[in-house]
C-alpha cells in the first residue's frame, strides 16, 4: 500500500439545486477526496488550512476515516474558505455564488514530515503556486502525480497553472474546462494539447455523461452510472479523482490498464456522492454498497459481440 498526499480545500460551502438550498456545511475538494480514498484503506494525509470557525466535529469526521490531519493548519484568528454555488436546472452546469478565499488566501501548505515520501500525490483544486509548492516539498520523486484544477484558476492565475501542469502525470479535469484551456472544442483534440503541455494521462470529466482517459493514442471510456435520484452533483468531480488517486494508492500499479479501473473505482464513487447534499452520502458509505454498485457498473458496461467480415 502507498501513502496518499492530498492539498487541497476544507471549506464551507452553501448549495442550491432545484431539490433545495443548504447553509454553511463541510465541503471542500480535498474532503471530498479524502473521504472518496478512504474507502481503499490507504495511507492518507490532507494538507490544508481552515480558520477558528472551523468545527471540531468535521476534523474528528476527517480523522475517523484515518485520514491524517495534521498538515491541517487552523488559523484561530481566520475564517474558513467558503464557497457557494446554484445549479440549473440540468444539474450539470452551475454558477459561483461566492469565493471567499478567507484564510486559504496566504496559505502556505506544509506536508507532514513522514508524508514527504508519498508515492501518490493529489493535488487537488487549489492556486496552481500552492499545487507547486507540495510538488517542492517531496523528498523522493511521487510514482504517480495527479491534478485537478478549474475556470476559478484558469482565469486567475494561468501562467502558474501552466507551470504546474508540466510537472505532473495526470490531469482531471471537465470537459468546459479542457475547452477553456487549449481553445479546442473536440475532447479528443483538447486531450492532445493538454499532453503537449506535461500529462501523459488526461482525465476528462463529463458530469452525467461519465468520463474519458486519453493516454497517447489509447482513449477509455467510463459512463456514468443513470441515477434515478441525483440530487447534488458538488464535490462530485473530488470524489471522482479521490477513487482514482485511492485505487493507484492501493493497487501501486501507475499502467494505463490498472488506469482503467481507477476511472470506473472513480466513477462509481461519484455516483453515490451526488445523492445527497455535500459530504452527506460519502459520510456513511459502506465497502459492502461500493461493490454492489461496482457489479451494476460492470453490468452496464460489459457486452458480448461477435465480430467478423460478413455481418
Ligand atoms: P466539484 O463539484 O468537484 O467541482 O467541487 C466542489 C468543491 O470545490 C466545493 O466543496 C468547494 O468548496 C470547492 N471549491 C469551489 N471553488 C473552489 C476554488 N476556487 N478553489 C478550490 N476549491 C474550490
Amino acid at each position: 500500500m502507498s501513502k496518499l498526499v492530498i492539498v487541497g480545500t476544507v471549506a464551507f460551502d452553501a448549495i442550491e439545486t432545484p431539490f433545495g438550498k443548504t447553509d454553511k456545511i463541510l465541503g471542500g475538494a480535498a474532503t471530498f477526496i479524502g473521504l472518496s480514498a478512504s474507502q481503499f484503506d490507504v495511507d492518507s494525509a490532507i494538507v490544508s488550512v481552515v480558520g477558528g470557525d472551523f468545527p471540531q466535529e468535521y476534523l474528528d469526521l476527517l480523522s475517523s476515516k484515518n485520514i491524517d490531519i495534521s498538515g491541517i493548519e487552523i488559523i484561530k484568528e481566520g475564517k474558513t474558505f467558503f464557497w457557494s454555488g446554484k445549479y440549473h436546472n440540468d444539474m450539470n452546469t452551475r454558477d459561483t455564488l461566492a469565493t471567499e478565499l478567507n484564510t486559504l488566501a496566504d496559505f502556505k501548505p506544509v506536508v507532514p514530515e513522514n508524508y514527504r515520501d508519498a508515492e501518490v500525490v493529489m493535488l487537488g483544486n487549489l492556486h496552481p503556486m500552492v499545487q507547486s509548492s507540495v510538488l517542492d516539498q517531496m523528498t523522493t520523486k511521487p510514482k504517480l502525480v495527479i491534478l485537478d484544477t478549474m475556470n476559478f484558476w484558469m482565469n486567475s492565475a494561468l501562467d502558474d497553472l501552466h507551470q504546474v501542469i508540466k510537472r505532473i502525470d495526470v490531469i482531471t479535469i471537465n470537459d468546459e474546462e479542457a475547452r477553456q484551456l487549449t481553445g479546442e472544442y473536440s475532447l479528443v483534440v483538447a486531450a492532445r494539447k493538454i499532453h503537449e503541455m506535461g500529462p501523459k494521462y488526461v482525465v476528462i470529466k463529463k458530469g452525467e455523461h461519465g468520463a474519458l482517459l486519453f493516454h497517447n493514442e489509447n482513449v477509455f471510456y467510463a459512463p456514468a452510472l443513470p441515477l434515478e435520484e441525483v440530487f447534488d452533483p458538488t464535490g462530485a468531480g473530488d470524489t471522482f479523482a479521490g477513487g482514482f488517486a485511492g485505487y493507484i494508492a492501493k493497487t501501486n500499479d501507475t499502467s494505463f490498464e490498472n488506469m482503467k479501473n481507477a476511472v470506473i473505482y472513480g466513477s462509481t464513487l461519484a455516483s453515490f456522492c451526488v445523492e445527497k447534499f455535500g459530504t452527506q452520502r460519502m459520510k456513511n458509505l459502506t465497502r459492502d454498497e461500493v461493490y454492489k454498485r461496482l457489479l451494476q457498473f460492470k453490468k452496464l458496461t460489459q457486452f458480448e459481440i461477435v465480430l467478423n467480415d460478413n455481418l
